[in-house]
Order: structure tokens, then C-alpha cells, then sequence
């Protein structure tokens, strides 16, 4: 499991959560931060911070957030 950074993230890319994140895993993208999910350890620091309430722990993801689970893997899989 990991935590997931959605829709809000676009555009707005705000990046506290990059400053508090124990392990270094979020990455900036091209439109949004990415949480790589081989190295997330769930602490949840990120979803404390994001002011536009972008970040989820997998399993509480809305159905339609479930594409970003697959759009972060992807993105790790090309860097
Ligand atoms: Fe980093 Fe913790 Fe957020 Fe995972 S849950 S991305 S380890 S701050």
C-alpha cells in the first residue's frame, strides 16, 4: 500500500508535502507531484500538510481517483 496524490495536486502543485516526507519519495512531475510507491512507508505526514487536500492512503481513494494509483506507477516506471 501507499499514499496516492490526485486530481487537486494538478496545477496547484503546491510541494509541502515534498519538505516533510521522511524518505524522499515525491517527485515532481510535469503537472503534479508523484509518491513513489516502492519507497512510501504510509506515515502520513504528506496528507497532514496538503493545503488543497490532494493526498490519500490507497484504500480510502474515491473510485474515481483509483486512475492515479496507476498514473504514479507509470510515471516512476519512465524515470
Ligand atoms: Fe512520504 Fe509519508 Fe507521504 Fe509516504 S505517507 S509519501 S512516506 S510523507
Amino acid at each position: 500500500m501507499t499514499h496516492v496524490i490526485t486530481a487537486p495536486c494538478i496545477g496547484e502543485k503546491a510541494g509541502e508535502c515534498v519538505d516533510v516526507c521522511p524518505v524522499d519519495c515525491i517527485i515532481e512531475g510535469e503537472d503534479q507531484f508523484f509518491i513513489d510507491p516502492d519507497l512510501c512507508i504510509d506515515c502520513g505526514a504528506c496528507t497532514a500538510v496538503c493545503p488543497v487536500d490532494a493526498i490519500f492512503y490507497e484504500d480510502d481513494l474515491l473510485p474515481e481517483d483509483q486512475p492515479f494509483v496507476e498514473k504514479a506507477k507509470q510515471f516512476f516506471m519512465e524515470a
